[in-house]
């Protein structure tokens, strides 16, 4: 048996991580011909995700972690867009990965590229390896990225603003308004630059891998068969289903949830939680915190410090006084790392205000509960408006929410929260299906099983 090797370069950030190395995994357990070898970028705030990558792939024989060699950070200046910063930072890891690559001895068939490493492509054209991109998001935001370079050429270079008109955009049925672009594309300082950059090489790539699923999004991946596009390749949900140990997770407080979980009626509970780097303002801590207790539901509340800047105070003295004491018994609050999955998986949990990252958005779907949208960052505004939308199965709250200076009011999150939780809806009905759906999708047969097949079959032939 002929083995062929793939190279993985993910980027730091659980987002990015869970299911690139989730994908990975699948790919060794789909056809035993495979060997993985994921590089590992050292970041300078990326402690987190190197033992996140480490864990994950601990048990798996076939696949192996090489960490390379630490990098001068790029200038302070690039900061002022994270996404510029990041570009720039994976640029200057290219010689490192171009040696490593060059030192697997195994015969390597490919590259498998995260979303920010689109400048590897070269590196594997100097080696003659094809490059796949390996979209941690889904089809909606795909086709934005792809039609970048076109509304790019119309508008002359010039950067997104809020006074722009509603896009026709491949892939979306509705017309979409400027306000739920991703932040980058309003970044004058080199985040609009960094996404165009990107875009522009994504037809460079031989297939794009996307974590979505054929039923979910039959438009938008419709809408990629115009001739000038990669093969597409849904392969989703990819997800990490055991919540592997996260190092910011509480093993006390863990236990502790799953106990007060498994005293709650079943579906009485909602859930709320932003991702990985969600947090908020103490006023804004103050109005969900008010909103909650009117709304009167059973909740779990994720409240994180560490994403709290170290000046503020922490949670518990941004809470309204005598909060705690009044909610006992009725509510929760999740001070670590939340056991997301696990509590989705829960049958107390009868509802979810997310921050609408795609991975939140699927874990939602599989497990189905349905979500109140309240986007943060990110590409999040556009997974919002698809859900709700486009696709009917998500509630608004918010679309366009975005971080800093806007503040979301108490009676509105109370009001979003009672109707999330009124039993009878009919989002609720839907996102059941899709669940149902979604574990078809990946099963022997099913939609996402077949085009991993033939994702395999282009990568390294048929057995
Ligand atoms: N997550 C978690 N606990 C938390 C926050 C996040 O388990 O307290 C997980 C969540 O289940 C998901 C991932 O981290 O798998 C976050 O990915 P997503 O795409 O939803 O958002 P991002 O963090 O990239 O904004």
């Amino acid at each position: 048996m002929r083995q062929a090797e793939l190279v993985f370069i993910p980027t730091p950030g659980m987002g990015h991580l869970v299911s690139t190395l989730e994908f990975a995994k699948r790919l060794l357990d789909r056809d035993d011909r495979l060997l993985i070898t994921v590089l590992s970028m050292k970041f300078p705030s990326s402690p987190v995700a190197d033992a996140y990558t480490r864990s994950l792939t601990a048990s798996q024989a076939r696949i192996q972690v090489v960490d390379l060699p630490q990098v001068d950070p790029p200038p302070s200046e690039l900061l002022k867009s994270p996404q510029a910063y990041r570009c720039a930072f994976i640029e200057s890891n290219m010689p490192n990965v171009k040696h490593a690559v060059t030192k697997i001895v195994s015969g390597v068939a490919a590259l498998v590229l995260d979303f920010f490493c689109m400048s590897m492509i070269d590196v594997g054209r100097e080696l003659g390896l094809p490059s796949y991109l390996f979209f941690t998001s889904n089809a909606g935001f795909l086709g934005l990225m792809l039609y970048l370079p076109t509304r790019h050429n119309q508008a002359n270079g010039a950067e997104f603003s809020d006074a722009d008109p509603e896009l026709l955009i491949p892939g979306f049925v509705n017309a979409v308004p400027a306000a739920v672009m991703p932040s980058a594309v309003f970044n004058k300082d080199g985040g609009y630059a960094a996404y165009i950059k990107l875009a522009q090489r994504f037809r460079d790539t031989k297939g794009i891998i996307v974590n979505t699923f054929r039923e979910l999004e039959q438009h938008g991946l419709g809408s990629f068969s115009d001739g000038q596009t990669p093969p597409v390749y849904p392969v989703g949900p990819v997800l990490d289903l055991k919540g592997q140990p996260h190092p910011g997770l509480d093993r006390a407080e863990h236990e502790n949830i799953m106990r007060w979980l498994d005293f709650q009626s079943p579906s009485s509970v909602v859930f709320l939680c932003f991702g990985s780097m969600g947090s908020f303002s103490a006023t804004q801590v103050k109005e969900i915190a008010i909103g909650l207790e009117r709304s009167g539901q059973r909740f779990l509340w994720s409240l994180r410090p560490p994403g709290l800047p170290p000046s503020l105070p922490s949670p518990d003295d941004i809470l309204p006084e005598g909060f705690l004491e009044r909610i006992e018994g009725r509510g929760m609050i999740c001070r670590g790392w939340a056991p997301q999955v696990e509590v989705l998986a829960h049958k107390a949990v009868g509802g979810f205000v997310s921050h609408c990252g795609w991975n939140s958005i699927l874990e939602s779907l599989w497990h189905g509960v349905p979500i109140v949208t309240w986007p943060i960052y990110a590409e999040q505004q556009l997974n919002a408006f698809e859900m709700v939308r486009e696709l009917g199965l998500a509630m608004e709250m918010r679309l366009d929410y975005r971080s800093g200076g806007d503040l979301v009011m108490a009676e509105e999150i109370e009001r979003a929260v009672s109707r999330l939780m009124d039993g009878g809806n009919e989002v609720r009905k839907k996102v059941k299906e899709m669940g149902e759906m979604a574990r078809k999708a990946v099963m022997d047969g099913g939609s996402s099983f077949t085009s991993i097949g033939q994702l395999i079959e282009d990568m390294i032939g048929s057995s």
